[in-house]
């Protein structure tokens, strides 16, 4: 027997390829696509180095290689942009791979060691981690003040803050910060104020147009609004600020997925009919409970009885939001019983999904503070944080009403 060395199949055909190696173009077509593409290409093909040169240079506009930017990260920035008002002047914004990303992109890269940040004392939960524990790491000072009190944050102003990071409306009290009591102070001494408006979306607060410098965003939540990406967004005014943050966010490779970015301008279309449906859905169901015996107290910001109510007002007019917190009386078993009996409505932690979400900060968010250090901010085993959805506000009434029923029989 001869061995062979010809590999098995069919014979080779004279003008049928043996391999499909090679990249094929996109077809011509005069008509474009109505959806937008997803383009998940991790590198571009370039003509030459000359083309390549002018590309860098930013002479000629072009795409080189995913981890620096591609074109459905530009397109969602944009549109971002647009519903934010984000200033020309500052380059555009950047999405990176999620709302934590944009929020240590915005501190590590514009912050060095000796410098100071002044923080809300209610920022979200990994931004205080970031400030309590990885900047003084780095040498990077970090306090904390209360935003609804503007002289507090002025007298915890040093002579080395650099940045001042805020939220609108905490999580998840919901307080409503001195918006322009802090922007004032901070501009009357050079300082620039990021924004977190994830909680009230550029429907509820712009705060470009209000004087803020940064605006960083979870993309995940509201804007996204399906619970299927985890992405961040960033702006600011100053394009040598802008170039700051990018650099270390390409650097760092805190770059997205074009997928998640394609899924993301997908959900970003009916971010408005979304927002608009969820917050009067939101001030009814504040309503409803504040009528439900056993509901101890409910938090949202148009109500007569919010402790920032007149604040909330100038702020957000009659824009509420989404969010409202309420407490049950009961403890732990209360609240068990709470969630339930109420299976429809998802207890997750999270925010900003299509449907109503249901999260108890004793047992997630907030779970790293004693009791006391959670009573100090009002926390308590029967306190529940309500992402409204867009459901038919019937469908909530009753299932609240069921898991506040279960609950008040738990309390006996
Ligand atoms: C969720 C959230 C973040 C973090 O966003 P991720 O996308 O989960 O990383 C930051 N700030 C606020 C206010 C948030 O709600």
């Amino acid at each position: 027997m001869s061995e062979t060395t010809e590999t098995p199949g069919i014979p080779e055909t004279p003008g049928i390829p043996e391999t499909l190696v090679r990249r094929s173009p996109w077809p011509d077509s005069v008509s474009r696509a109505v959806v937008m593409p997803l383009q998940p290409s991790v590198v571009y093909a370039s003509a030459d180095p000359d083309q390549l040169d002018a590309q860098y240079e930013g002479r000629v506009a072009g795409f080189t290689y995913a981890r620096e930017g591609h074109p459905n990260a530009s397109v969602l920035a944009a549109r971002i942009d647009a519903l934010e008002g984000a200033p020309a002047a500052g380059g555009g914004g950047l999405i990176l791979g999620s709302g934590m990303a944009a929020v240590s992109a915005v501190l590590l890269g514009l912050l060095k060691a000796g410098d100071h940040v002044l923080g809300g004392d209610q920022l979200y939960g990994r931004t205080l981690r970031l400030m309590a524990q990885d900047l003084p790491r780095l040498g990077i000072a970090t306090s904390l003040a209360d935003p609804t009190d503007a002289a507090a944050f002025a007298a915890a102003i040093r002579p080395e803050t650099r940045l001042i990071l805020v939220e609108v409306v905490s999580n998840p009290t919901l307080r409503v910060a001195d918006m322009e009591g802090i922007i004032a102070l901070a501009r009357a001494r050079g300082i620039a104020v990021a924004v977190d408006n994830t909680f009230t979306t550029p429907r509820g607060y712009r705060p470009f147009g209000h004087g803020a410098d940064i605006v960083i965003h979870s993309v995940t939540k509201m804007l996204a609004g399906h619970s299927d990406v985890t992405l961040g967004y960033v702006a600011t005014r100053d394009p040598a600020q802008s170039r700051a943050i990018r650099d270390f966010a390409v650097t760092t490779g805190m770059t997205p997925s074009p997928f998640d970015c394609w899924l993301a301008d997908r959900g970003l279309m009916s971010f408005h009919l979304r927002y608009d449906r969820a917050e009067a859905n939101a001030a009814a169901l504040a309503d409803h409970l504040a009528g439900l015996a056993g509901v101890a107290r409910v938090i949202y910001p148009t109500r007569a009885d919010h402790p920032d109510h007149n604040r909330a007002r100038a702020i957000l007019g009659a824009r509420g939001g989404h969010m409202l917190s309420f407490e049950v009386r009961g403890g732990r078993a209360a609240a068990n019983a709470l969630t339930r009996a109420m299976p429809d409505v998802a207890f997750a932690p999270t925010l900003g999904d299509i449907g109503t979400t249901l999260s108890h900060p004793a047992s997630s968010s907030h779970r790293l503070l004693d009791g006391a250090g959670r009573a100090a901010i009002g926390i308590s085993e029967g306190f529940f944080r309500v992402s409204v959805g867009v459901e038919d506000i019937a469908v909530l009434k009753r299932d609240f009403a069921a898991g506040v029923g279960a609950a008040q029989e738990a309390a006996g």
